[in-house]
């Protein structure tokens, strides 16, 4: 006799990481290319000495540090296992079996999962034609029973972001007890002026009574420390609570915190990588815009090829050419932004797709 087990997992899709292959160039999980700064190494080797404890495992000084930088009380943000952990820790404390989730699609590969997981009802709200977040249709699809709306600006995979009309609307439309998480995994690498800062918009939403809105950034992208696992929420000091009462105890590791404050101490280098990347952005679009493919302007480190049925061929051409991207077959390539000699790897690949 087997053992019972719930039964909706059966159908469950798993998460599918972005390939490595040794000798391969990895252009297919959003990281930055360089490794950690010296400062940071010297953090976590320094921490690693202690593992014999068990972490703080309110990761105060972390908090502190975010809070001070972010300009919001202690009591509104929350530290997690990765941002993704935050999501799952969101839902879980949002939804109960009836309730739902309503998300962008695509989107990130997360949402769906974690909201199964959780057991709570999903509305996927397709992308425009232009590939960008439906503020309309999002607004459209929240009901009586959805709880929490996931707005992914820049969005994953596509990198499209939300002006702040666009997000203010969205705000303001949603009612007061439904709420609104702002993923900004990416926020780093945003350079136009239109796309807001989701800490501010949330804190001037909080100032005008909606106590629904709040922000989830990521230590693993412009802060290099994917490998570690830490990531963070600003929200409502509710939230923060709530969020807390379904966190593992204990979830973030003293390496990831350690390296997290040194990260931040060491910022003004860490967003400097940041632009090079942007900058690095616009080569590889123009690249590829000049070889015919269509490819919306992104606001993350990494781009978009609508390939649709020719997904599956792109990304067999550049496994062969020891590039791998992050192939959504039937529908496109997300293609991360790499050092320079990556991204020359990448485009000769791309130049000689046929
Ligand atoms: N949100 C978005 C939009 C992402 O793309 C990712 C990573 N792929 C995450 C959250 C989670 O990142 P992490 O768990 O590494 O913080």
């Amino acid at each position: 006799m087997s053992v019972r087990t719930r039964p909706d997992l059966a159908a469950l899709p798993g998460y599918v990481p972005g390939r490595t292959v040794p000798g391969a160039v990895k252009l297919a999980s959003n990281e930055v290319s360089l490794g950690p700064l010296p400062s940071v190494v010297s953090a976590i080797a320094e921490a690693a000495a202690r593992v014999n404890r068990y972490p703080d495992s309110g990761a105060g000084q972390l908090v502190a540090a975010l809070a001070a930088k972010l300009g919001v009380a202690e009591a509104q943000v929350s530290v997690g296992c990765g941002s993704v952990t935050l999501c799952q820790q969101l839902v879980q404390a949002t939804c109960s079996a009836e309730d739902g989730v309503v998300f962008p699609w695509r989107s990130f590969e997360a949402y769906p999962i974690i909201t199964q997981v959780v057991g709570a009802q999903q509305t996927r709200v397709p992308l425009t034609a232009e590939h960008a977040l439906d503020v309309d249709a999002l607004i459209g699809a929240v009901t009586d029973t959805t709880r929490l709306v996931f707005v992914c600006t820049p969005n994953n995979p596509t990198g499209t972001a939300l002006t702040a009309a666009e997000l203010d609307r969205l705000i303001t439309s949603v009612p007061r007890d439904t709420l609104v998480v702002i993923d900004e995994a990416y926020r780093e690498f945003v350079d136009d002026p239109a796309v807001p800062d989701g800490v501010e918009v949330a804190k001037a939403a909080w100032a005008a009574g909606r106590d629904n809105v709040a922000v989830l950034r990521t230590f693993s992208k412009a802060y290099g420390l994917a490998g570690l696992r830490v990531g963070y929420l600003v929200a409502p000091a509710a939230v923060t609570e709530v969020v807390g009462k379904v966190f593992v105890p204990f979830g973030v590791n003293a390496l990831a915190q350690a390296a997290a404050l040194a990260s931040l101490a060491a910022e003004d280098e860490l967003l400097a990588r940041c632009r090079d990347i942007v900058a690095e952005r616009a080569r590889v679009r123009a690249a590829l815009l000049e070889l015919g493919h269509e490819v919306p302007d992104s606001q993350a480190n990494f781009v978009w090829l609508p390939l649709g049925e020719r997904t599956a061929a792109f990304n067999e051409h550049c496994m062969a050419h020891k590039v791998i991207v992050r192939a959504f077959v039937g529908d496109g390539a997300r293609v991360t932004i790499g050092t320079p000699a990556e991204n020359d790897q990448f485009l000769e690949a791309a130049r000689t797709f046929p």
